[in-house]
């Protein structure tokens, strides 16, 4: 029987201090950009930047594949990876040389008119995926938006279904919990609702397939929004047969399953819908396709596509001028070149190959470690990401990974890393690997992670 170490919180502190100190004093350059932004909201480019503990976000100069180098000149390993939009590594030489190609030579940004790398685009993500059509967006959040509005036109039905905990971008619909008393609740800290989410949305937690099925019995959901492994609230991967249930009984339901691989595109080139032959009627993707250039996309089946021409026919819905289906810079030129180029060259079945066997290295490392010293805490892998988590083991829904949160746990961890070279995504602990991370990126990791947990552990 190994003795469970108990954090001691006070030790915690103490040491979270220490980093704080050492952040503070080791970046006086991120601090001046921080104080001198006297006219961004919450003196950041975009208010979640404000995420990054020890006081103000690290401010780059420079990055280049899995490295980043802030602007005092100290160089990182990147496992944030823009929280995946630079799931490619950063500036990825083939999609630099068709944007510059795109900008210097033939030149064009944004106009109204196609170009030819659009059908081409679509062709590999039908390859990819196995949805017959596709149309663009710049954001995830988007094509998730633009989905959920065909997914109710389709069916003629009014709700939204989404697992407790899910993330899906700035979607109103989603921001549904399941509620300590098992009822469901707008998602704590949701941002001036237009309505209550609850009139919206039915919320599961993940993994449940009864409570599932209870909630489609009822015949309003349009469709399912779900990833196929939850990786906002730490990833929490499906049970078998949990992802067979759902299709089944949003088949049996007649409602519509939208399945969203922003995230678990991880899994490999085709996400795990290729990986593990899933067959949604609706796709959603986003933030990696580009490069780092923005720009999303969904796919719907040929089955949704004739329902939809129908649904236009009958209802006299707008999907091209101001029905709520839009974005003027959707499908531009620079997009569109960009995700060919990242598609064909870079997020490659090879590189795939290579990102998802580090993030085995990756997640087998840290559990040695974990267990080795006998921590109660878990470490997940889907594909070329991972993710440690202060419970074991690994929590099974939403619910279950949002109550194992430690954010004092996170904090020390997040900045003992940066403060010696290594980044983690803000908002997680979560790691991702690009076509340009090393073995030696991942052991300095561990080496760190280790020591981390050393220090705290006495
Ligand atoms: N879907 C998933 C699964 C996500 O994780 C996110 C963002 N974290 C989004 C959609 C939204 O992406 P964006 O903010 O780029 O629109």
């Amino acid at each position: 029987v190994i003795d469970v170490p108990v954090i001691d919180r006070s030790r915690l502190a103490a040491l979270l201090a220490e980093e704080r100190d050492a952040y503070v004093r080791t970046h006086p350059g991120s601090a001046a950009v921080h104080a001198r932004a006297e006219h961004l909201l919450g003196r950041v480019p975009m208010t979640w930047m404000g995420m990054w503990t020890g006081g103000f976000p690290l401010a780059f100069r420079e990055a280049k594949g899995a490295r980043v180098v802030d602007v005092d000149g100290t160089e990182y390993v990147d496992f944030a990876l823009g929280d995946t939009g630079a799931m490619a590594g950063h500036s990825p030489s083939a999609t630099v040389a068709a944007v510059r190609r795109r900008i210097d030579d033939l030149g064009g940004i944004t106009t109204m008119m196609p170009t030819e790398d659009a059908e081409v685009v679509a062709a590999e993500l039908t390859r990819r995926f196995g949805l017959a059509r596709w149309s663009f967006t710049l954001s995830a959040t988007d094509a998730n938006r633009w989905a959920l509005r065909l997914a109710r036109l389709v069916t003629g039905r009014p709700k939204v279904l989404v697992f407790s905990y899910s993330y899906h971008g700035t979607v109103d619909e989603s921001f549904v919990v399941v509620g300590p008393d098992g009822q469901p609740r707008s998602r704590p800290g949701n941002v001036g609702p237009a309505v209550d989410p609850t009139t919206t949305t039915r919320v599961v937690e993940w993994n449940d397939l009864a409570a599932l099925e209870r909630e489609l019995a009822a015949g309003d959901v349009a469709a399912v929004l779900t990833e196929p492994a939850l990786t906002n609230i730490g990833i929490v991967l499906p049970e078998p047969g949990f992802l067979e249930g759902v299709r089944e009984l949003t088949r049996a339901a007649g409602t519509l399953l939208i399945i969203d691989e922003t995230h678990t595109l991880s899994a490999g080139p085709g996400g795990m819908t290729a990986r593990d032959g899933l067959q949604p009627d609706l796709l959603t993707i986003g933030k990696s396709i580009g490069g780092g250039v923005p720009a999303g996309a969904y796919g719907v089946s040929a089955e949704v596509a004739d329902r939809l021409s129908r649904a236009v026919d009958e209802t006299g819905a707008d999907l091209v001028d101001v029905g709520g289906v839009g974005g003027t810079l959707a499908g531009n030129a620079l997009s569109l070149a960009a995700v060919r180029a990242t598609l064909e060259d870079v997020l490659t079945e090879d590189a795939f190959e290579r990102m998802v066997a580090l993030g085995t290295a990756y997640a087998e490392q840290v559990r040695s470690i974990i267990e080795t010293r006998g921590l109660p805490w878990s470490v997940v892998q889907l594909g070329a990401r991972a993710e440690y988590r202060f419970t074991a083991p690994a929590p099974r829904n939403g619910g279950e990974s949002a109550a194992a949160a430690d954010e004092e746990l996170d904090a020390y961890l997040h900045l003992h890393l940066a403060n010696r070279g290594v980044l983690l995504t803000p908002f997680h602990n979560m790691a991702l690997m690009c076509p340009e991370t090393t073995i030696q990126d991942v052991a300095r990791h561990t080496a760190l992670f280790g020591g981390a947990v050393d220090a705290l552990l006495g």
